[in-house]
């Protein structure tokens, strides 16, 4: 199986970060028909009108977490599995929450049958967090808002960092890393970048 990755990670320093990314299978993340581009760096339309993003994109949320082997992380916008797995890889435990039943169904079955079995994904609104597993070293987001979800910002532990892409629906976005300490939120602008829209309800066509 041809499995030659054909992205740089250009900028990327985290050496745990670009093994993840070598050791990832992204060619069963997507629909068949889109595998032979699996190892382009570009994103890929999947099912139900979602996107697996850009793996330099997701190699750069990822290594701006900050996280190591003892982490729990929280992800919000699961889609394929694809991140989820990436940092499943670096860290201890991965909890996704994917608002499409259809897509977080297909993903769990993907990850057990991968042998992630670090990841726990579940299907909701990721707006609310998920509470029961709070608090978080650190928070992936991966569809785009308008505004932190503030419920977010309160299950991030002290020193956490939170990656989210904000900005309109379609339009400029941009990805920003927010580190909590204490009351004190530091934000920081990573690059612009383009996702689907954060959703609060899922339209079954
Ligand atoms: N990390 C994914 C990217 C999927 S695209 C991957 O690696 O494939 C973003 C996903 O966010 C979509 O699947 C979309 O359904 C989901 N999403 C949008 N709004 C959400 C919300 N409020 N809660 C949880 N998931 C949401």
């Amino acid at each position: 199986m041809g499995q030659q990755r054909h992205w740089e990670l250009s900028g990327i320093k985290d050496e745990r970060v670009i093994q993840a990314m070598g050791r990832v299978p992204r060619h069963l993340f997507v629909p068949e028909e889109q595998s032979e581009f699996a190892y382009e760096d570009r994103a890929l339309p999947i099912e139900h009108g979602q996107t697996i993003s850009q793996p330099f994109v997701v190699a750069a949320m990822t290594e701006a977490l900050g996280v190591g082997k003892d982490a729990r992380v929280l992800e919000v916008g699961g889609g394929s599995g694809y991140q989820a797995a990436v940092l499943a890889e670096i860290v201890q435990h991965v909890y996704s929450i994917e608002i499409d039943p259809r897509l977080a169904e297909q993903a769990r079955q993907r990850l057990e049958e991968l042998g992630y079995h670090n990841v726990s994904m579940r299907s909701g609104d990721g707006y609310a967090g998920w509470v029961e597993e709070a608090p978080f070293d650190a928070i992936i987001v991966a569809a785009a808002a308008e505004d932190i979800p503030p419920p977010l910002m309160d299950q991030l532990k002290d020193g956490g960092r939170l990656v989210i892409p904000l900005g309109t629906p379609g339009g400029a976005q941009e990805l920003f890393v927010v580190e909590k300490d204490g009351a004190t939120v530091t934000t920081k602008s990573l690059m612009a970048v383009r996702f689907v829209p954060f959703r609060r309800s899922v339209e079954q066509e």
